[in-house]
């Protein structure tokens, strides 16, 4: 499960923005018409920004996300009234159906097989409604039309509104136990602004104003996502080299770095295979993750990491190092087999330094602690030794 730190952190972000958009529908009263009048322009501008980005960075998804909203936009805009009442009652069945869909289905090039298939599932569901829309069908209007619930949710149908409550459950869910928090927090927040948004359309600007917000948070969740995958170690979720050159480049007049190394790891990828190495990699990373004492972790590359301790003295950057070692070695590992399945156990050595002045750049520290992890594995492995 997630912690509730990393949730409300992630999910912070998206519902900062629908906030800001719905104080201005609080205070419109106050706000230059002019301004409004610029949401439909800003709305495709953001637009085209994210198709074209998510077409550079292949991230796909944003593509199959945003063209619906640019359909839908233009829609509302020049359709006749019931043909726009028909389009609002397809998309308010299918487009959140439509965001868990392509949000779990994994990132694929637009032209490999998967990517087709994508782009021929996304043709049909637009041509579909677009069909319905200009040729209504009593049957399946009667069906979408049925009542289910006590209440009225006028101008959304019961049948939308169930789909509504099914979508935020599987999201809700996805956020609390699957690992990338980033997609699934924001895509809940997506699909509570989506609904907000078609419930309140017939006061002014809502629905413009909702489809901007939506465009935003998905521009806002392209950058973190870059962020990511420029600083953050893909296998271990750690951050990665980059990061640490950049933190070390903040570094204060004081702090101990630790230089981490898993013992006889070729021998351990050799015998259990490079898929199980990598496990390990990640069940490492976990545990230097949970560091204390203001350490920081970082995967230095292969199976090597590094501990940052911003002013920390060695004992105290040693004490929290041994501690991580100490748990690392008795955290059983089970591996599987065809026949069996056993435990074992993984050691880590290290070496801590801490900065002095004879140290002329952060790398210089980095050189020592590298000294010291040769001498712990020297030493017998699964040791800490300070340098
Ligand atoms: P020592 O105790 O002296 O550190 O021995 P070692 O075998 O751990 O040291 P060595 O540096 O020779 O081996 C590191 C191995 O780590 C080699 C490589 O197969 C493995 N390795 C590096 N990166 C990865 C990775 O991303 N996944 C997996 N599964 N293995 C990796
Ligand atoms: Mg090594
Ligand atoms: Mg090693």
């Amino acid at each position: 499960m997630n912690s509730l730190k990393a949730i409300s952190i992630n999910i912070s972000i998206p519902l900062f923005i629908s906030l800001l958009f719905s104080l201005m529908l609080f205070y419109d009263e106050k706000i230059p018409k002019f301004i409004f009048s610029l949401v439909p322009y800003l709305f495709y501008a953001i637009s085209t920004l994210i198709l074209w980005v998510s077409w550079h960075f292949n991230r796909n998804r944003f593509i199959f996300i945003i063209l619906p909203l640019i359909f839908m936009h233009i829609g509302f805009e020049y359709l006749s009234a019931p043909k726009a009442t028909s389009l609002f009652l397809y998309s308010s069945l299918l487009y959140p159906l439509h965001l868990i869909i392509f949000l779990l289905l994994k990132e694929r090039g637009l032209f490999s097989i998967w990517g087709i298939l994508k782009i021929v599932f996304f043709i049909s569901e637009m041509s579909v409604v677009l069909y319905l829309v200009y040729f209504p069908s009593e049957i399946i209007n009667s069906y979408l039309n049925i009542k289910m619930f006590a209440f009225n949710f006028y101008p959304l149908k019961d049948m939308a509104l169930a789909v509504g409550v099914f979508v935020l459950f599987v999201l809700s869910s996805l956020v609390l136990f699957n690992r990338y928090l980033i997609y699934n927090s924001t895509f809940l927040v997506i699909t509570l602004v989506f609904y907000t948004g078609l419930y309140f359309i017939k006061l002014p600007h809502v629905n413009e104003l909702s489809l901007l917000t939506i465009g935003v948070i998905v521009f806002a969740l392209l950058i973190r996502e870059s962020y990511r995958l420029a600083f953050y170690d893909e296998l271990t979720s750690l951050p990665g080299r980059r990061a640490l050159v950049e933190d070390m480049a903040k570094l204060g007049m004081k702090y101990c770095l630790v230089m981490v190394d898993i013992d006889f790891f070729k021998k351990f990828n050799d015998t259990y295979g490079h898929d199980t190495g990598d496990e390990v990699l990640k069940m490492v990373a976990g545990k230097l993750a949970q560091v204390s004492g203001g350490g920081k972790a970082y995967r230095y590359g292969g199976e090597e990491f590094v501990l940052l301790f911003p002013s920390k003295i060695i004992d105290d950057a040693y004490q929290h190092t041994d501690i991580l070692r100490d748990t690392i070695a008795k955290t059983p590992f089970s591996v599987r087999n065809k026949k069996s399945q056993k435990n074992i156990y993984i050691n880590i050595s290290a070496g801590v330094v801490q900065n002095t002045s004879k140290d002329k750049d952060p790398f210089a520290v980095m050189k020592r602690a590298d000294n010291a992890l040769y001498k712990a594995k020297e030493a017998g492995r699964n040791k800490v030794i300070k340098g």
